[in-house]
């Protein structure tokens, strides 16, 4: 079915995601507050990990029933390992494409040849399995994400490593890039090294199968509904998955149709240009912070992003440590979250139906995307989108347009700012604004398209005291999904400038 006939009105929303398996009593107190009100939520599950665990499957089981989206954590929270299948011909697996090695109860992965002319050059000492910089403090900015393993040329082979403190210079003792501790180089004197980030290792494709697949087995094993989202396990392995080499294992052999990555993660909003159909694929989540955050700030940055037709993944381990106000307050804040959403019609999907909406449905091109001003579903007393500068918003029933709120202003400067604006359609569309001010009093509209790096300003002048809409053309490159707008007042003559509803579609 060709669903790209589906219209949507390029409202955003919101999608809870909850990673790894949690305890059973955390779940079902959570799906209560989500089932009160019918909306669903995403948990990102290890397969491998619940395998034998009977009250934990059933409780999966009954998740999935009533419309959760189980997803795809990996077997084991790894990019590069599985469980061995019990009873599986150890040598069978040792011999599969994808495979670098087996033990008694895990599956190696492969990693993909590391492309090292891109990256910088360092030189090192290495005996045994420690390594010393030949530079001082080459070695001292190791971390979890952008410095996680290093590269030596000569050995063909990618090290992870602990940071060993030694006279206040870092000295790295080298294991395997599974992590084993078996590593013994001998003495090798002033060789090459590069530093890798997580983006830097890619998984060969062949290992990204048997991952694909194991999940798959594990799944059907456990008598589960399969997966149609992989989720990107953030501390397993050393490699960081791009959004295509998910696209064109995942979903190109496996039928999944959403995935969380990480380097180069989208924007996730209407009409987000897409021309490698690889977008649903990079949906990360951290947009609201269901977990660590209160309600206020949750609610401000879920209604600014609906406005810009966004669409936003909480973040959740149901850790509550991070947790301000406990468990329960935790459950009362995502209560309040959806009967928020409930009260505005705000949508609550999962990620596979957010895939299918924002990624493979077609938007209504008559939807002006502006916010509108008289729009504040937070009710903190700014409408949603928009950063008001130096600028007052006034509430009137006499403006013209129907929606009763205008910006209003006595000297030049920036008036408003709605930054990240998505759901636009490309080319020649047209901007319009009511304006009421002096006749000489003028106004600038900048749009400025930070993907693709340009900008284009348009120009308004008063010329009589009513309220008046004006419209110009403006052409949204190809290549930006977001737009940043600036409104600024380049003059006034003293008096009160008026800024109205504005609008932004496409040419009909
Ligand atoms: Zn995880």
């Amino acid at each position: 079915m060709d669903s790209r006939n589906v219209r949507t009105d390029k409202r955003g929303g919101i999608c809870f995601r909850v990673d790894d398996n949690k305890p059973i009593r955390q779940w079902v107190e959570f799906a209560e507050v989500f089932d009160r009100y019918g909306f669903k939520f995403c948990a990102a599950l290890c397969p491998g990990r619940m395998a034998g665990d009977e009250d934990y499957t059933s409780l999966v089981r009954s998740l999935q029933d009533r419309g959760h989206e189980i997803m795809d954590h990996t077997p084991l929270h790894s990019v590069d390992k599985l469980p061995l299948p019990q009873g599986a011909d150890a040598d069978a697996w040792r011999a599969m494409p994808g495979v670098d090695h087996v033990d008694a109860t895990r599956v190696y992965l492969t990693y993909a040849p590391i492309h090292a002319a891109s990256l910088t050059e360092y030189r090192a000492d290495v005996s045994g399995n420690l390594m010393t910089a030949r530079t001082p403090q080459d070695l001292n900015d190791a971390n979890q994400t952008r410095f996680i393993a290093v590269y030596l040329p000569q050995t063909g082979s990618v090290f992870r490593f602990r940071q060993i403190e030694r006279s206040g210079d870092v000295v790295l003792a080298l294991r395997s890039f599974w992590d084993e501790d078996n590593v013994d180089l001998g003495e090798l004197r002033d060789v090459a090294y590069h530093k890798l980030s997580k983006a830097d290792v890619r998984m060969t494709l062949d290992a990204r199968r048997l991952l694909a697949e194991s999940s798959l087995k594990l799944f059907e094993n456990l008598g589960l509904d399969r997966p149609l989202t992989w989720i990107q396990p953030g501390s397993g392995g050393c490699s960081d998955f791009w959004r295509g080499d998910v696209k064109s294992c995942f979903g190109d052999l496996y039928g999944y149709v959403a995935a969380a990555t990480y380097p180069d993660r989208s924007l996730k909003c209407f009409n987000e240009d897409d021309p490698g159909g690889d977008k649903c694929f990079g949906m990360q989540w951290g947009d609201f912070n269901d977990e660590a955050r209160d309600l206020d700030w949750n609610l401000k940055r879920i209604a600014d992003g609906i406005a810009g037709h966004r669409v936003l993944i909480g973040h959740s381990h149901f850790w509550e440590h991070v947790m301000p106000d406990d468990w329960e307050g935790y459950l009362e804040r995502v209560d309040g979250i959806l009967a928020w959403c409930k009260a505005n019609r705000v949508p609550v999907r999962t990620y596979s139906k957010w895939a299918e909406v924002l990624y493979r449905s077609t938007p209504d091109p008559n939807v002006n995307v502006i916010p509108e001003l008289n729009v504040d579903l937070n009710g903190d007393g700014v409408p949603d989108g928009y950063d008001i500068r130096s600028a007052e918003l006034v509430q009137s029933s006499g403006v013209p347009d129907a929606n009763g709120a205008f910006l209003s202003v006595q000297n030049a400067g920036t008036i408003c700012k709605v930054d990240r604006l998505g759901g636009l359609e490309k080319g020649a569309n047209t901007f319009s604004v009511w304006i009421s001010g002096q006749p000489g009093d003028s106004i600038e509209a900048t749009f400025g398209f930070f993907e693709v790096e340009t900008t284009e300003t348009l120009a308004f002048s008063v010329k009589n005291p009513e309220w008046t809409e004006q419209r110009a053309t403006v052409g949204i490159p190809d290549g930006a999904s977001q737009v940043n707008i600036s409104i600024e007042c380049t003059h006034t003559g003293g008096g009160i400038l008026k800024i109205g509803r504005m609008r932004l579609k496409a040419h009909c």
